[in-house]
């Protein structure tokens, strides 16, 4: 069909000479060993050869030959391929790396989603009545007792969680107004900024104060008959120093109380522990006590310092988070069984502070000893020739979390004459070894690495060295 397309566009008397290309099936022929369901090989193809002879020089200039093709075609398949989902091994000394997933799970949480996803099972169904029964029941009892909370539901992800209380309490005129300092308009990752987001929403932004300060009384001045909610938003990636001001949770609390709207707190994160012995002195504000500081509800990701699955989840009280699961918007946020699994059992681990199970928290707390043992015994697998060595750097929490914590980290330094080449072989791996550059030399931080991984990692370095 495409072929007859592009005939008749071609003017008489300007036709190259089609048979000079080579035949489909011969291309296809040589792509047979081609690691791809075999109709986008073909797609692949017929495209190629297609925009060939739509850019085909006149006759008397050669077309392409049939190796040209293939090699043409196969290095397009070849980038395909790395498109597609596979694991690699993370040696950035980002935690919760948001291009690499965030949060690996736990192996119980992995477990359950195997099982889940083998199985049918009860998702909405009582098994003791033999009806139907409520989704997630069971993971939002454990979330809330987590969260010191009187409930808590789950959706897809932070963002949507926030787009669903904003709808929730923003949908009804004359109470359209989202109530926000100029502070926390900010851009968290990729693609998540809070005054689109409040938008998607369908509130309109009521701004308060400046970039830098921002008093109660802004906010007090700003509540009238529009405003649908106070949002507070955590400056999860960056910090502001100097000349900084902003009421406390507990101000806004009590400001919201006396005027009847609710109070949201966004805190992104959402550690359940304290923060501050990473090292870094930094605290991030925990669920359970922007809970007691009078939040009526709080938003946090799955993902991030929970160590589980992409997902959002709302803590607050039942009167509200009955009131957004009651939204029709909320069907299309929900999560699937896969999700709401793994989200089970790594809040179960959590609950019975087993959080060492949890690979990020346990990447967290690895001590410098078991780190740099493991870079000895690694240094010593490749040998001299290899030029590695045992080197110092920081690690980071990442995912927007804790933008000021430093946890000081064990590397392997590769020299290199050109670094930047040596970490591309390393990308080129059969399992990919994500590395860095600095100061001239390829830095493979092991504190995001697996223990498991280490022979895998020898074998990329080994490899990416001898080509
Ligand atoms: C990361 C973050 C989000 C977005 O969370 P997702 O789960 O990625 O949607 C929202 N708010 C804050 C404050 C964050 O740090």
């Amino acid at each position: 069909m495409d072929n007859n397309h592009h005939k008749s566009d071609l003017r008489l008397g300007e036709a190259p000479d089609f048979r000079t290309l080579p035949a489909v099936h011969r291309v296809l022929a040589e792509l047979a060993d081609v690691d791809l369901p075999r109709p986008l090989v073909v797609q692949r193809v017929r495209r190629h050869l297609e925009t060939l002879r739509a850019t085909l020089p006149r006759e008397d200039s050669p077309a392409p030959d049939l190796d040209a093709v293939v090699k043409a075609v196969r290095s397009e398949l070849r980038a395909i391929a790395r498109t597609r989902l596979r694991s690699v091994i993370n040696a950035t000394g980002i935690i919760i790396h948001t291009n690499l997933g965030r949060s690996p799970l736990a192996e119980r949480a992995v477990q359950a989603v195997t099982d889940a996803a083998r199985n049918y099972v009860n998702l909405e169904y009582d098994v003791g009545h033999g009806h139907r029964g409520g989704r997630g029941a069971y993971v939002e009892r454990v979330l809330a007792l987590l969260c010191a909370a009187e409930a808590a539901c789950v959706v897809n992800n932070c963002a949507a969680a926030l787009v669903l209380a904003v709808r929730h309490f923003a949908a009804r005129p004359p109470r359209t107004h989202v109530v926000i300092s100029r502070g926390e308009l900010v851009q968290i990752g990729g693609g998540f900024r809070v005054p689109d987001i409040i938008e998607a929403g369908g509130a309109t932004l009521r701004e308060v104060g400046t970039t830098n300060k921002t008093t109660i009384d802004d906010y007090a001045r700003a509540i009238d008959e529009h405003t649908s909610l106070i949002l507070r938003v955590h400056r999860s990636n960056f910090f502001m120093g100097g000349f900084v001001e902003s009421p406390d949770s507990r101000e806004l609390a009590r400001l919201a109380r006396q005027k009847h709207v609710p109070f949201v707190e966004d805190l992104g994160s959402g550690a359940l522990f304290d923060t501050a012995m990473l090292g870094g002195n930094e605290r991030e504000p925990t669920p359970q006590r922007a809970l007691q500081d009078g939040a009526d509800l709080v938003t946090f990701s799955g993902d991030k310092l929970l160590g589980g699955p992409q997902a959002g989840i709302v803590v607050g009280t039942e009167h509200y988070i009955a009131a957004l699961k009651r939204e029709p918007f909320f069907r299309a946020l929900r999560c699937d069984k896969l999700v709401l699994a793994a989200l089970e059992a790594t809040a179960e681990l959590l609950l019975e502070e087993n959080s060492a199970d949890v690979p990020i928290r346990r990447m967290m707390e690895e001590p410098i000893p078991t780190l740099a043992e493991r870079a000895g015994r690694i240094v010593a697998a490749l040998g001299p020739d290899s030029r590695a060595e045992v080197g110092r750097a920081t690690a980071q929490v990442g995912g927007g979390s804790l933008p000021q914590t430093a946890i000081p980290s064990v590397t392997i330094d590769l020299p290199a004459n050109d670094p930047q080449e040596l970490a591309s072989r390393m990308r080129a791996a059969s399992l990919p070894v994500i590395s860095y550059v600095a100061g001239g030399v390829v830095k493979l931080d092991l504190r995001t690495v697996f223990p498991r991984q280490d022979a895998h990692l020898i074998s990329a370095i080994r490899t990416a060295l001898a080509r």
